[in-house]
């Protein structure tokens, strides 16, 4: 797996001389791919092999910029908050522009502390039906 060293980020460079628990941590944090899943969530690939389903609905109201925190529930009624129009990978994490002008930066810790997956959210169920995703 570690063999494709060159789709590796900086920070996984340094766990090689790291002892294991870091090296897990890092993976984990570490975003492999992302693609859109349908029109409606943005479909992430960790590098521990989990992947996770973020709905657009619910990423707009976890944007982290300081305009929105100010921003009531009502303005976010409004469809076009919600529909990206450009997303893309940048070196702090994953942008996107939405319809309605805004741009929102969702850092790559903190989309993976958001996965809301049976497994994050810290249900019952058997391990593998959620780690992974079929090839
Ligand atoms: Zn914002
Ligand atoms: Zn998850």
């Amino acid at each position: 797996m570690r063999a494709r060293g060159a789709t590796l980020h900086t920070r996984a460079r340094i766990v090689i001389f790291s002892p294991m628990p870091l090296k897990i941590l890092t993976d984990q944090y570490e975003l492999k791919a992302f693609k859109l899943a349908g029109y409606y969530a943005l479909d992430v690939d960790w590098g521990d092999g989990h992947g996770s389903i973020y709905p657009f609905r619910d990423l707009r109201p976890q944007c982290p910029c300081d305009a929105c925190k100010r921003v009531d529930a009502a303005a976010l009624e409004d469809p076009r908050t919600r529909t990206p129009v450009e997303i893309s990978r940048e070196k702090e994490g994953i942008r996107i522009v939405w319809e309605d002008d805004h741009t929102s930066l969702y850092p790559v810790m903190m989309l993976r502390d958001a996965c809301r997956c049976a497994l994050c959210a810290g249900e019952q169920g058997p391990v593998d039906m959620y780690l992974g995703k079929p090839k």
